[in-house]
């Protein structure tokens, strides 16, 4: 069971106010605005609500800790590779003080929390990316975790899932960032030799070398409603190819409708659709012997 109570079952309870007609002077902090709707909403009331937009349904990002809240069985994850810690390969100046910024800032160590859990019942091995931390950009912890991630699920025949956010490759650590996307996809096609199945969720959003190494090498990959997805950015693209894109262009549903990707699920459907997917594939609950 998840350790928020109640969230994927019973009418879902929250407040939300037009653009507008919050006072200026509503305490900082308590208010955030819809990025699609534009509506005021009470953040308790958002967080109790998987981070979805009362009126539009927008997806919030979610942190790590809260992603793995609503997913796995509660207390069923056991962290991998905790002890890798970030350094600075090329003393990229300032780089020391961002990283270490994020941690205070996050209460993480990187941007992906990896471990062993379950999802009603059903053995995965899981990663969470957490975009508050540097963009979940892709330096060698989060290489390095992710590759483990593979090469244990690959060991143990057991299912992997990632949800991946990001916004592309940890500059400050130049090609040792860029080499991640290899290495994360090397082990990946390893586990994909053992037939073993990855699925990958695609949050808002998941762009450049996460996208282009494993966010799209899942056996099944899936996005939330809207999330942005997609290699390079809009801009970039249109200068480079001196072409305008279509609207919608690297959204989820655009995605989906060019055969990028397999589904889209709304967040509040995501733990039971991870969960019959691992049924379907051949899981064995662990509590059935
Ligand atoms: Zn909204």
């Amino acid at each position: 069971m998840p350790n928020l109570k109640g969230i994927f079952q019973g009418k879902q309870k929250f407040v939300t106010v037009k653009a507008g007609t919050v006072r200026e002077e509503a305490p900082d902090g308590l208010w955030t605005k819809c990025g699609k709707c534009g509506g005021i909403l009470y953040k308790k009331e958002l967080t109790l609500n998987l981070g979805l937009c009362g009126d539009c349904g927008f997806h919030f990002r979610l942190s790590a800790r809260e992603r793995i809240a609503i997913t796995l069985d509660e207390n069923s994850l056991v962290e991998y590779d905790e002890e890798l810690l970030t350094v600075d390969p090329l003393g990229f100046p300032g780089y020391n003080i961002k990283v270490e910024a994020a941690k205070q800032a996050t209460g993480l160590d990187e941007a992906i929390i990896t471990g062993k859990g379950s999802i009603d019942g059903y053995p995965v091995l899981a990663g969470f990316m957490d975009f508050s931390f540097v963009g979940a950009s892709m330096g060698s912890v989060v290489g390095e975790k992710v590759a483990r991630l593979f090469e244990r699920a690959a060991r143990q025949r057991v299912p992997v899932i990632i949800f991946c956010a990001s916004g592309g490759a940890r500059m400050q650590e130049g090609m040792f960032s860029l080499m991640q996307m290899a290495k994360t996809a090397a082990s990946c096609a390893r586990l994909s030799g053992t037939r073993t199945l990855y699925i990958s969720v695609l949050t808002n959003p998941t762009t450049a070398g996460v996208f282009a190494s494993f966010g799209s090498l899942g056996d099944i990959i899936i996005a939330e409603p809207g999330a942005l997805v997609g290699f390079t950015g809009q801009r970039v693209i249109e200068e480079t190819i001196r072409q305008k894109l279509p609207p919608g262009f690297q959204t989820a549903e655009f995605a989906l409708e060019h055969g990028l990707i397999d589904m889209i699920v709304d967040r509040r459907n995501m733990r039971k659709t991870l969960g019959s997917l691992l049924s379907l594939h051949g899981g064995r609950r662990q509590d059935a012997g």
